[in-house]
């Protein structure tokens, strides 16, 4: 395997996390520390270890964080309740309401209902608003760590073609309108886009989050571009581990110690020959997106304290 090749989001996301440490060392001098609140609704598992892996990162970073718990049949008054008060305590700068949330609560007004100046997920329209502007406040986390990775690793994005594979609001927009600000010439895919693989291919840097396991293949890509793999999906079987890694030794004593391994949206292994650069699954964009977070946090106190 070309190491030099694969794009480490592990190692750009400590740097930004040694920023943010000393941001908060900084402002804990002016008596100032970060605040981070998460709201989860539900017993859905996953969220549960994001959350527990945020909280985490806020403790390592000295930052304060709290998680308020809600059963999955709560009223949606109470969850605005909750934001209410969040927005009101002037000790929480940042408020993340965990997603996705239960069918029966509106999603869009609840997310609405968050102050912007607190909104670290960037996801207000305020946020998302001035963001089009090209005058963004608060980004989503995910695109913003893609973003500072590609600045960091010297992947200049200025003239050349990108295309991003997926439209969510929680990515692939904003992701495709910070490369478009980057001046890169963006095209953005989506599931009714005909012949994805020839639009792919024109891609210079290939952002792909679609959710749909292993749907860019070698066909898809270009002679090297650049790959960033935003998927992230769990292998539970020995034969799916062997056909997207076959004879990767390391994966198979992974698997048979997690009962599982994590893999993209990218078949990896057989996209790796072709590309000049690409974002492993895991340690790619995933530890990007809990550092931006961080980062966020520490932007949002900074600003609304005026400090
Ligand atoms: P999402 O809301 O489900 O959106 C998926 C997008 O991909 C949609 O726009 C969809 O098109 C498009 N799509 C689906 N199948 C496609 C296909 N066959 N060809 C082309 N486009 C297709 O997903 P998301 O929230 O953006 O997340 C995407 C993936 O990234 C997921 O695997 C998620 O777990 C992962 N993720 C990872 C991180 C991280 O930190 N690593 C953060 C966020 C998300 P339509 O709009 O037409 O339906």
């Amino acid at each position: 395997m070309n190491s030099g090749k694969i794009l480490s989001g592990k190692k750009v996301a400590e740097e930004i996390r040694a920023e943010a440490a000393r941001d908060v060392a900084e402002l804990a001098g002016s008596g100032v520390r970060p605040q981070l609140d998460v709201v989860l609704v539900g017993d859905d598992p996953a969220s549960k270890v994001y959350v527990g892996s945020k909280a985490r990162a806020c403790d390592r970073l000295g930052m304060a964080s709290n998680t308020h718990r809600l059963p999955e049949d709560v009223a949606q008054a109470r969850v605005l309740d909750l934001v209410h008060a969040l927005n009101a305590d002037p000790e929480v700068d940042g408020i993340l309401v965990q997603l996705p949330l239960p069918g029966s609560l509106d999603t869009h007004r609840i997310l609405d209902a968050v102050d912007p100046a607190k909104d670290v997920d960037g996801f207000h329209p305020t946020n998302v608003g001035l963001l089009q502007q090209g005058r963004p406040r608060l980004v989503p986390c995910t695109p913003l760590g893609i973003m500072e990775l590609l600045r960091r690793e010297g992947i200049g994005v200025e003239g050349r073609r990108a295309v991003v594979v997926g439209r969510s609001d929680i990515v692939g927009k904003p992701m495709a309108m910070l490369l478009l600000h980057a001046h890169a010439t963006v095209t953005l895919c989506h599931s009714r886009t005909r012949d994805l693989a020839s639009v792919t291919r024109q891609a210079e840097i290939l952002i792909v989050a679609a959710g749909r396991r292993a749907l860019i293949g070698p066909d898809h890509v270009a002679e090297g571009a650049v790959v960033i793999d935003v998927g992230m999906h769990r292998l539970t079987t020995e034969d799916e581990v062997e056909s997207l890694f076959p004879g990767d030794e390391e994966r198979r004593r992974r698997f048979a110690d997690k009962g599982s391994v994590l893999t993209g949206d990218v078949d990896f292994v057989r996209v790796l020959p072709r590309a000049a650069r690409i974002t492993p699954v895991p340690g790619g964009v995933g530890p990007l997106t809990i550092a931006k977070l961080m980062a966020n946090t520490v932007a949002a106190a900074r600003w609304r304290r005026g400090v």
